[in-house]
């Protein structure tokens, strides 16, 4: 397959908005629907039903480079946001996919999805799938290595979600040859959709014994599943090797909600700032890459922001998707979440 063109930084970097349907639960708490999403003109628009929020009326009104309303379905999503990024990272190229939102806005559903029906999928599995079917139709000249790493950052420390001692912290090392690294992180090789699965519920079953052991709320830490593929095409008349190796972050990030709604103190509140601290350090390094005219990158603010460095920017492509709820007592966290995407386009 032909290498994608190099783009210019606006495609390189986009930007979606999705807003997940209202839930049972809202409605049946007598929640009203406070955001409209016109998926032609790409906005979203925020209304202060009832007039309780701000001292105004206006609808804040936000344009992305996509918007998506309730009736998305993952396979559009996965389509449209994920599906050519991974098929650079066939291509030896690196790419990002981040999820950012408040707690219950629908991160988890926009990256893994529900497990029973492939129609539910999200954007990890669908990209199992497509990484397996784009080895299985190669050339019989090309062979591939796919390796697998899977880690969460809680409070700027980094833990190996595919390692039984989740518990225990890892650093980030940097070389000449290799870049950024998180130094005796399980790498792992695998072979089939089957296998990769496999992985991805041993993580998030690592990551959930290790929150309970820790005290820890999962929802406060970013998880990145990382997928590495490495190809070597056999010239025909030669028999020289090329080798080319694309690298795929798919990134969950720590609930986005603000410190003064949750009231948390001591510990937690120190953990939040932390948090809060790497959104804002992921979002100045975004930003700052869109607007193309900075020379400075803020890569360093964050072990976030340090371990994507070689996937976000230069060559890569990256996507975020903010997600939103529709309800408005979610009001000033959906505008928010608005902003921040805003400024991160
Ligand atoms: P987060 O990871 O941001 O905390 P979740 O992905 O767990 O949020 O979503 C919260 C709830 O909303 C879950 O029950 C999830 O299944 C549901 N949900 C989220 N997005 C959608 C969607 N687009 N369509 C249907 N249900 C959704
Ligand atoms: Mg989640």
């Amino acid at each position: 397959p032909a290498a994608p063109t190099v783009v210019g930084n606006r495609e390189r970097v986009q930007v979606v908005v999705r807003c997940r349907p209202i839930s049972e639960r809202e409605l049946t708490a007598g929640h009203k629907c406070c955001i409209s999403i016109d998926t032609e003109r790409r906005t979203v628009e925020v209304h202060n039903v009832g007039g309780r929020f701000a001292a105004d009326n206006i609808p804040k009104s936000f344009t992305f480079d996509r918007v998506y309303n309730e009736k998305s379905t993952q396979r559009q999503i996965y389509k449209d946001v994920a599906y050519s990024i991974v098929h650079s990272v066939m291509c030896g190229y690196n790419g990002t996919v981040l999820a950012y939102g408040q707690t219950a806005s629908g991160k988890t559903y926009t990256m893994e999805g529900c497990d029973h029906s492939p129609d539910l999928w999200g954007i990890i599995p669908n990209a199992f799938e497509h990484i397996f079917q784009h080895i299985r139709q190669s050339q019989s000249s090309d062979s591939f290595l796919v390796r697998i790493s899977y880690l969460e950052i809680y409070n700027e420390e980094i833990r190996d979600l595919l390692s039984p001692a989740t518990s225990k912290k890892l650093e980030l090392k940097e070389s000449v040859e290799t870049g950024v690294y998180v130094k005796n992180l399980t790498s792992l090789t695998v072979n089939s959709f089957a296998d990769i699965r496999q992985l991805l519920m041993l993580g998030k079953k690592n990551r959930a014994i290790g929150a309970t052991a820790m005290n820890q709320d999962s929802s406060r830490s970013h998880s990145i599943f990382t997928i590495t593929v490495e190809s070597s095409t056999c010239d025909p008349t030669g028999g020289k090797t090329h080798v080319r190796v694309g690298k795929l972050n798919l990134v969950d990030l720590a609930g986005s909600e603000r410190l003064s709604k949750t009231g948390a103190t001591g510990e937690r509140f120190k953990e939040m700032t932390k948090i809060n601290w790497s959104l804002s350090a992921l979002g100045n390094v975004i930003s700052a890459l869109v607007d193309g005219k900075s020379s400075h990158i803020p890569y360093r603010d964050s072990k976030l922001t340090r371990l994507l460095q070689d996937s976000l920017g230069g060559n890569t492509r990256t996507v975020m998707v903010a997600n939103i709820g529709p309800a408005d007592y979610n009001y000033e966290e959906s505008i928010s979440t608005l902003r921040y995407a805003n400024r991160a386009k």
